[in-house]
């Protein structure tokens, strides 16, 4: 069954198009990718299925219920949880705090909610603390737990962004460039994260450059060029589209 259908979605910046009837559907236990060039609309798109901006036209299709319209913590709610491509941490904070405070946020759609829930249910911060050591061993992050976030280097700050992400318990997650700046070493670290999230039974639909990262961890893929999608396909189908390679890859 599809976990996400994006329906015909289109969206306009004053002369740009930046996003041209987009269509394609995640399934549940699938990573799937998006590439394309820079401006391509790639960011765009995330943006409106997760309802920071709102489509001129098309519909977004999550668990069955049409999410075009709902505000943008009520679809995290729902189990649509994602990361920027610009990092976003309580840098001051350890690296076990903030997947805690991202744990404890998922319980409740407002601050005073969340404490409150957790005040008349103690035990939601015991859940609350094994699942953090849970997400920081599947991120390889375990040993950094004490350590302020701010102190983690570039990829293990990566690796933070996507914990915390995950820490919402999301059935899908967004991941916009997680690999972006990194090195070969920490590109494979993450594309191995990434492969756990999908095992431990969270579906990935991730926005990245890396094209032999995106060829090994992708089931499906979307190539985006204009706002326009130009294919779909496995990454083998993807690889040897000649659509895609005089568009894309040739580039
Ligand atoms: P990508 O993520 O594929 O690199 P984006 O989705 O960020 O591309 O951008 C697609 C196009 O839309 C680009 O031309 C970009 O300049 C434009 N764009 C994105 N966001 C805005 C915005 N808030 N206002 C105006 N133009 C935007
Ligand atoms: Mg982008």
């Amino acid at each position: 069954m599809a976990l996400l259908q994006v329906q015909n979605l289109s969206k306009r910046f004053g002369g740009v198009q930046a996003v041209d009837t987009v269509s394609f559907s995640v399934k549940e236990d699938q990573i799937y990718g998006l590439i394309g060039p820079n401006g391509a609309g790639k960011s765009t798109t995330f943006n409106l299925l997760t309802s920071m901006i709102k489509p001129d036209s098309g519909k977004v299709i999550f668990k069955d219920k049409d999410i075009s319209n709902e505000k943008p913590h009520k679809i995290a709610m729902l189990g649509l949880g994602r990361t920027f491509q610009h990092v976003n941490l309580f840098s001051e904070s350890t690296v076990l705090d903030n997947i805690l405070m991202a744990n404890y946020c998922r319980i409740s759609d407002s601050f005073w909610g969340t404490i409150w829930k957790s005040f008349k249910s103690p035990t939601t911060l015991l859940t609350g603390q094994e699942k953090a050591f849970e997400i920081l061993k599947l991120a390889d992050l375990e040993n950094y737990a004490d350590e302020l976030a701010k102190n983690l280097d570039h990829g293990h700050q990566g690796m933070l962004q996507i914990a915390i992400a995950l820490a919402t318990e999301p059935q899908l997650l967004l991941l916009d460039e997680p690999m972006r700046g990194m090195n070969p070493i920490e590109t494979e670290e993450i594309s191995d994260f990434i492969i756990k999230i999908k095992e431990s039974g969270t579906s990935v639909l991730i926005i990245e450059h890396d094209m032999k990262a995106m060829m090994k961890i992708c089931d499906q893929l979307s190539v985006i060029v204009y706002g326009k999608k130009i294919a779909e396909g496995t990454p083998d189908e993807i690889r040897n589209n000649p659509e895609v390679i005089n568009a894309y890859l040739g580039s």
